[in-house]
């Protein structure tokens, strides 16, 4: 079986080959990187991100990701991001959804509704 880990470099040697080094880009404020993203795969990988907040769904029945697999609960995660070339958005992960992506002041909204909605059931 051959060792699939390695590969050829240049001068003809096994050896691990290292990849280009992408030029930083200048990290958001908030970004948890900070430092520029350099070791992105690619341009598109070099996103700011604050970190992912995650809150798990009671509501939600509990999903078998696999057969016979455990049970999970879905979670719905936030975070604030900003891809290259672009304002930062607020992106909404629901399990098994793709993202919803919010202006700033789309998720100002939707916090205020959210935050509306728990106060109207906490009400006596
Ligand atoms: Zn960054």
């Amino acid at each position: 079986m051959s060792d699939v880990s390695a590969s050829a470099t240049s001068d003809g040697q096994s050896g691990q080959e290292t990849p280009p080094r992408l030029p930083p880009i200048a990290c958001a404020p908030w970004c948890r990187d900070g430092s520029g993203h350099t070791n992105a795969q690619h341009p598109d990988d070099q996103y700011c991100d604050t970190g992912y907040l995650v809150v798990e769904l009671q509501r939600q029945p509990p999903e078998q990701i696999s057969e016979g697999g455990a049970f999970h609960r879905h979670e719905t995660t936030i975070a604030l991001e900003r891809d290259p070339f672009c304002e930062p958005h607020v992106s909404w992960y629901m399990t098994g959804a793709s993202a919803g992506r919010l202006t700033i002041a789309e998720a100002r909204q939707v916090g205020t509704h959210l935050v509306h909605l728990a106060d109207i059931a906490d009400q006596p």
